[in-house]
């Protein structure tokens, strides 16, 4: 079975072309630019993970929003979840940047964590 992937770890974006055989192991590999490509497939096919960077609301800051990010990749299929969840979150200013917003998010062991400093508003 051929499967194509576009590999997302670095802006090249590279169009990569694999052949997998019936127990979903990679026999031919084409199309990668280094030895980061068939690493993000291998990842692909057995546990797809995505980094969520996103924003949370404050109340009381200098802004209204403040960026948030995963500390570690999430589970592919539980990214729109963990978004949903940080939606229903407030945070109360001053935010220090690396403050965890949100501990073991979905209980992935994975803390979501603030991506800069928010002042208490005057
Ligand atoms: S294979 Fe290498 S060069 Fe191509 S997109 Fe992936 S990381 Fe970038």
């Amino acid at each position: 079975m051929e499967r194509k992937f576009i590999c997302i770890r670095c802006p090249q974006g590279c169009e990569i072309i694999t052949t997998l055989d019936g127990h979903g192991v990679i026999t031919e590999l084409t199309g990668n630019s280094c030895k980061l490509g068939p690493e993000y497939v291998k990842q692909e096919i057995s546990d797809p993970r995505r980094t969520l960077t996103t924003t949370v609301m404050v109340e009381g800051g200098t802004h209204p929003l403040c960026p948030v990010w995963s500390e570690k990749p999430v589970p592919k299929d539980r990214v729109m979840e963990l978004a949903a969840a940080l939606r229903g979150i407030k945070l109360n200013a001053p935010v220090e940047i690396n403050q965890i917003v949100l501990a073991n998010a979905l209980g992935t062991g994975i803390n979501v964590i603030a991506s800069r400093s928010i002042h208490g508003g005057i």
